[in-house]
């Protein structure tokens, strides 16, 4: 790797033994297994996918292997399919590298319990401990942001495909909400910089992220028409699981319009609240412009960073408590 930025050296340095513990046991292994969390984002699939490339292009001769549910909408625009492995693939050794995920009932494929070593990858506030090296650095925007810093600063010749470095740039660009949450530092602008210098197309990759169809249009409409603001500036809409049926979406995509509010005078707090039948609750997206929401998202089933956090409700008898705790924030 060509000398790199000091920004990257300085955030390794304290991490260095672990980078080179966790390529040790990545050179240990024949087969490795990529996992990340349930419903995932721009992150856990941009951060897994970039590593699958990553591995792939520098060790061709490990079997290397990509699990968890697909995104409704993300697979296969941005990434491919998952792959179905029968049981038989997790009765001999491998490394199981879990991606982007707080704690252990978020994972989304059971069968990282069989590996015969377990490394976690993570920029949440630690839940769980769940691998033999946990890697966990909360002041990274992005789980893309760690990985990358790792791989730039590991001794040896490793090469950084413009393919596994537009998924790591998915992955960062995604979390830190297009660099402008606070969760944005100079470091994840140098990463940035190096994913950028390997020469894939920005607007394609943008392109591609926030693609939209002539429908979602009303589902926007829809939130535009139904939203709420309470006294202190928390703006929320519920997308009840008849309104999904009526616009046609599925409970995975309710919280895609939740950023409409991101940049209203007076809305400090935004919040998509969407019924999930399966699992008989309320899934909620919460997004915050300055103050921390993490802690009113933990009181509810949930958690997540300072400024984008994810909660669950049981029925929305609790909604207005929910949204009281969120708006006693700002008094
Ligand atoms: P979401 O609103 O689902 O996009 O989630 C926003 C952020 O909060 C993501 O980084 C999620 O990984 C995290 N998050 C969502 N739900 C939970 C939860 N139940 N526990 C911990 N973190 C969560």
């Amino acid at each position: 790797m060509n000398k790199i930025d000091r920004l990257i050296k300085k955030e390794a340095k304290p991490f260095l033994k672990q980078y080179h513990e966790i390529l040790n046991e990545i050179k240990k292994f024949d087969k490795i297994a990529l996992f990340r969390h349930i419903m995932p984002d721009f992150d856990a699939m941009g951060t897994q996918m970039g590593l699958y490339i990553w591995l792939k292009d520098n060790f061709p001769n490990k079997e290397i292997r990509y699990l968890g549910d697909n995104h409704v909408s993300f697979t296969p625009r941005l990434f491919p399919e998952t792959e179905k492995l029968n049981e038989d693939w997790f009765n001999e050794p491998f490394l199981a590298i879990i991606l982007d995920t707080a704690n252990k009932s978020r994972i989304a494929d059971p069968r990282w319990a069989k590996a015969s070593l377990i490394i976690k990858i993570d920029h949440h506030p630690a839940v769980e401990q769940f691998g033999h090296i946990n890697l966990v650095n909360t002041k990274m925007a992005a789980a893309s942001e760690i990985v990358v810093n790792m791989l730039l600063s590991i001794k040896g010749k490793y090469i950084l495909s413009k393919e596994a470095a537009s998924n790591f740039y998915i992955a960062l660009a995604g979390d830190s909400g297009r660099f402008q949450y606070n969760s944005t530092t100079p470091h994840t602008f140098a990463i940035a910089k190096e994913l950028l210098k390997t020469g894939f197309t920005l607007s394609n990759v943008y392109q591609k992220m926030y693609y939209k169809k002539i429908e979602d249009l009303k589902v926007t409409a829809y939130v535009l028409n139904n939203f709420k603001v309470s006294e202190h500036g928390v703006a929320y809409y519920v997308l009840s699981d008849e309104v999904q049926k009526e616009l046609n979406i599925t409970t995975e995509r309710g919280k895609e319009n939740v950023n409409i509010f991101s940049n209203i005078e007076g809305i400090n707090v935004w919040c998509s609240i969407t019924e999930d039948i399966k699992d008989k609750c309320y899934r909620i997206s919460i997004r915050s412009k300055e103050k921390a929401i993490n802690e009113v998202a933990a009181k509810y089933e949930g958690g997540g960073h300072a400024q984008a956090s994810g909660a669950k409700i049981k029925t929305l008898d609790q909604l207005e408590q929910f949204i009281k705790d969120l708006d006693d924030l700002f008094i």
